[in-house]
């Protein structure tokens, strides 16, 4: 028997996952493809002011709670491979690439200066530029630079020996001798799969217009400006001109639980900032329900407009405002306007490699993709493996599967008093998430009032 749970995928499903079944005593391992855990919500998780930590009072467990947790061992740039064996007694097969920058690293930053590389820096949803030598984003976990490889021009296809950075290290951190791949082979009793979901892809963003102007942004950037860690230190500033915008547009196609908790939160947040004019463009006919007066009632209360329209068109108009055309569907009108910025919200999917997630273990999929949930024995799911919901929800599935994980090893390799069952009740807020949650209690309100109109007019509750 074996006290190890295996968690695939370091976003806020696997780590909270990862922190109840540390604190019951079990030994977690996470596996998580990027180079860093958090993911999207490593801003919240790092203690600054985004959605994360106003999860309805919820506890996200915070980076340094995982960071410092001994029973819990990071595997970033890992894939999970293969699993042998039964519940309680598996072997489970994972890859991990090499970081080539070892522990040596003061985090100084003398070999970014120096490289020639320069990319998009996709953990800050492209607004900002990287270097093949990096670290994706500050106080981050782990908080080691990487070196990405594919873009680094001592490497195939790129071969131009280049060596800049081990040259301007003065902590002999870099190694480029290091296996590319290593493979370990570790004893597991159960597996818990966080492996989340995507963004869809730009394509059809760009149909909308994105692209044609830098004020029209995708909902991940707007995310990314609002976040105090983020470029503009937390204000939704204008990528144009870097001046706050009077009004902001969020077109909305996908009626996600995610999505609806994503965009009820930025609203939240774009009114928090003294924007004039916030108004949502739901890309769906409006519901045939006679009492939508109460929904319609708490939006406008939430002081923002929302339409129901079929989208023509967003483009650049002449001068720095954006034109957005579109019929309303519910006046049956051609409408016209003018904003300063437009959100386009986009749709998710199931996280790459979740098929061959679901051969491993023997799961199977729904018609869009993502895990149905159908039991595998020693197999739990969290968050939105299996498909996108709520950061609430989320915390609840990554409680739920923790339990199961932890039902899978024997009792008595787990802490003196632990109770199974216990780990299903919601785990107890530490003191700093007590007070934010206390500090935001009216902002998280106002984004329930604002998510529950949202799905009452989008006729989902
Ligand atoms: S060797 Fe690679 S990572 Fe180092 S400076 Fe050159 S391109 Fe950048
Ligand atoms: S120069 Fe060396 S120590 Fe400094 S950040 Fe780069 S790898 Fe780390």
């Amino acid at each position: 028997m074996t006290d190890t749970i295996l968690i695939v995928g370091g976003g806020v499903a696997g780590l909270h996952a990862a922190k109840i079944c540390a604190d019951a005593g079990a030994q977690a391992i996470v596996v998580e493809r990027e180079p860093v855990v958090g993911g999207r919500l490593a801003a919240a998780m790092s203690g600054d002011e985004a959605i994360g930590n106003r999860a309805e009072g919820a506890a996200i467990p915070s980076l340094e709670s995982i960071a410092s947790n001994e029973n819990i061992e990071l595997l970033p740039i890992a894939s999970f491979e293969a699993l042998d064996g039964r519940p309680g007694n598996f072997t489970a097969r994972i890859r991990q690439k090499a970081r080539f920058v070892t522990d040596a690293c003061t985090e100084c930053g003398l070999c970014r200066a120096v490289c020639p590389v320069v990319l998009a820096n996709e953990f800050d949803a492209g607004l900002t530029y990287r270097k093949a030598i990096y670290a994706p984003l500050p106080e981050t976990l782990p908080a080691e630079w990487v070196i990405d490889i594919d873009n680094c021009l001592n490497t195939p296809p790129n071969y131009l020996p280049c060596n800049r950075c081990i040259d301007a290290c003065e902590d002999d951190a870099i190694h480029f001798d290091a296996p590319l791949e290593t493979v370990q082979e570790r004893p597991v009793g159960a597996v818990i799969l966080a492996s989340g979901f995507r963004l869809a892809e730009q394509g059809n963003l760009e149909s909308l217009g994105y692209g044609s102007h830098p004020d029209i942004v995708t909902s991940a950037e707007l995310q990314r400006l609002l976040e105090s860690p983020g470029p503009t230190g937390g204000y939704a500033t204008r990528p144009s001109n870097e001046e706050y915008p009077d009004s902001v547009l969020l077109v909305l196609d996908s009626v996600s639980a995610y999505a609806l908790y994503v965009v009820a939160s930025q609203v939240n947040q774009l009114l928090a900032q003294d924007v004039g004019r916030v108004a949502l463009l739901l890309l769906a006919p409006p519901p045939k329900a006679d009492s939508l007066a109460d929904a319609e009632r708490l939006i406008e209360e939430a002081g923002i407009e929302v339409r129901h329209g079929a989208m023509l068109k967003v483009a650049a108009e002449e001068g720095s405002d954006v034109e957005v055309s579109f019929e309303d569907t519910g006046t049956r009108q051609f409408v016209r306007e003018t904003w300063d910025m437009v959100a386009l919200c986009s749709d998710v999917q199931p996280s790459e490699g979740t098929d061959r997630l679901a051969k491993i273990v023997g799961a199977e999929l729904d018609d869009s993709g993502y895990l149905n949930g159908e039991p595998v024995p020693g197999v739990s799911i969290a968050g939105c493996a299996a498909g996108p919901i709520n950061i609430k929800e989320t915390l609840e599935s990554a409680e739920r599967a923790a339990a199961a994980a932890l039902d899978c090893l024997d009792p008595r390799l787990l802490n003196e008093g632990y109770v199974p069952s216990e780990a299903e009740q919601p785990a107890p807020a530490d003191e700093s998430a007590d007070a934010s949650a206390g500090e935001s209690a009216e902002d998280d309100d106002k984004r329930r009032q604002i998510e529950s109109a949202l799905y009452a007019l989008l006729g989902k509750r």
